[in-house]
């Protein structure tokens, strides 16, 4: 079932500026469906568990202010190689280095404020989907 879904945040600038819409109309062009949907401010330490991975970066302390700096969106997507073709629909961390067509190049502002997660893996996906949605 995993290897179908694949999880995603819009992320506090993106919802800020009020791209909720255009990231979700983007998405679902892109053939995925929404199963799960969830609108939610993350405290500083949640951002921090659910970044736990990138604790010795030089950048964590910075991406858990501007994770728990307002509400994010939370989904969780489901298409044939859904975890693959999401990376490509979102393109490169860094926007200056994202493709034509997705969806940081449109919407993120920054390498840090870049509009949307997507996860990495097909294990990722299921426990950062579990991170949110789990009963
Ligand atoms: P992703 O898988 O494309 O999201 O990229 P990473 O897993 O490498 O990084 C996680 C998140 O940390 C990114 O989406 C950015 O929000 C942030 N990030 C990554 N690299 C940098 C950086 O060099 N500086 C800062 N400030 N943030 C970064």
């Amino acid at each position: 079932m995993t290897t179908n879904r694949t999880f995603t945040m819009i992320k506090p600038d993106a919802v800020a500026e009020n791209h909720i819409g255009g990231i979700l109309h983007m998405i679902e062009q892109g053939g995925f469906r929404v199963v799960e949907l969830q609108k939610v401010a993350l405290t500083a330490a949640r951002a921090g568990e659910f970044y736990a991975v990138h604790r010795e970066r030089p950048f964590y302390n910075d991406l858990v202010a501007y994770m728990s700096s307002g509400p994010i969106v939370a989904a969780v997507l489901e298409k044939d190689n859904a975890v693959a073709d999401f990376r490509a629909l979102i393109g490169a961390t860094n926007p200056a280095n994202a493709e034509e067509g997705t969806i940081r190049k449109k919407y993120a502002k920054s390498i840090e404020a870049n509009a949307v997660h997507g996860s990495d893996s097909d294990e990722n996906a299921g426990i950062e989907a579990e991170f949110f949605f789990g009963k």
